[in-house]
């Protein structure tokens, strides 16, 4: 700053850069929570800078914020004077591909189908389920929706074919298109402790999604991307068939348990993926943005562990 004094909007601009520097810096770092201790001046900037900061919580630091890129439409609305406990400077999430689906019609009642009677290997006419390496086998370079065209890695599953508890979440982002393997990145890491804080390595339980490959800038799988992958996800579960499930978010435990009900109702509540016991409860990604409920989902893991403990313990 040249003599210590610029002018009012250059200096200001200046600020705003290092502030995005940081804020890019720090989501690149430590994900999407942010922590400032001026609500009203976060509101401001964050108006400035084009971006979508909810402030969560008391005014006393750290505050806990979540940061998002919005389109240049919003940014033009007027910056809030005031600063209430949360402050939503613009709406819209990242991009339209994003935006949460139109409500799925309430859905009938779990159907006993386990496996995807249309697909050869698999449901093969024979009583016994298929095994797992089978249903890998059948899914094979799989390109039965639109999601096969911007993968890298189909993302199958990992852990132990005959896991007792089986973890389904919704589908891989970033880290885990590269890879080829679920929950290997910041919610993965999340979710790893959340596996070893109930007893378990993560080679003792099996890990899968709902949707096997990566969705676009990460956003919602869409319904018809869903009924493609179903039937490979029952089939996993039907050749594991593990003692519990444990549902992870909206998309897994919707998905098995054929609802609309929201997460924040289903969570905690004992559910039944044809006869397996099922809990669901919160995504580690959701508690990444939401850090306070991780205490709701620990609440839920203890369910799984009283009523299934690991055995020799
Ligand atoms: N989120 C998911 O739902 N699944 C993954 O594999 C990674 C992140």
């Amino acid at each position: 700053m040249a003599d210590g004094a610029l002018p009012g909007a250059e200096a200001m601009a200046e600020v705003l850069a290092d502030v995005r520097r940081y804020l890019g810096w720090h989501r690149d770092v430590v994900g999407d929570e942010i922590h400032v201790s001026s609500e009203g001046a976060l509101g401001a900037i964050a108006a400035a800078m084009s971006v979508e900061v909810t402030v969560e919580g008391s005014s006393s630091p750290p505050v806990v914020v979540e940061y998002r890129e919005v389109s240049a439409e919003v940014t033009s609305r007027p910056i809030p004077a005031t600063s209430p406990s949360t402050t939503a400077v613009a709406v819209p999430a990242r991009s339209a591909a994003g935006a949460v689906p139109a409500p799925r019609a309430q859905r009938p009642a779990p159907v006993p189908a386990l496996v995807p009677a249309a697909e050869p290997g698999v449901a093969g006419g024979s009583t016994e389920p298929p095994r797992l390496d089978e249903v890998r086998r059948t899914l094979g370079d799989c390109k039965r929706c639109k999601l096969c065209s911007g993968r890298k890695n189909l993302v199958f599953g990992v852990g132990n074919p005959k896991a007792r508890l089986v973890f389904v979440g919704e589908g891989p982002g970033a880290e885990e298109d590269n890879q080829g393997i679920p929950f290997v990145g910041a919610a993965g890491q999340l979710l790893t402790k959340m596996i070893v804080a109930m007893g378990y390595g993560r080679d003792e339980v099996y890990i899968c999604n709902v949707v096997k490959c990566r969705p676009p800038g990460n956003r919602n799988p869409e319904p018809d991307e869903i009924e493609a992958c179903q039937p490979f996800l029952e089939a996993q579960l039907n050749a594991i068939r593990p003692s519990v499930i444990i549902a992870l978010g909206k998309f897994a435990a919707q998905t098995l348990l054929r609802t609309d009900t929201p997460i924040t109702r289903l969570r905690g509540q004992w559910r039944e993926y044809v006869g397996i016991p099922l809990m669901p409860t919160f995504h580690p990604a959701y508690l990444l943005r939401n850090p306070a409920e991780k205490k709701s989902a620990w609440i839920d893991l203890q369910a799984v562990m009283a009523r299934f403990p690991k055995a020799g313990s």
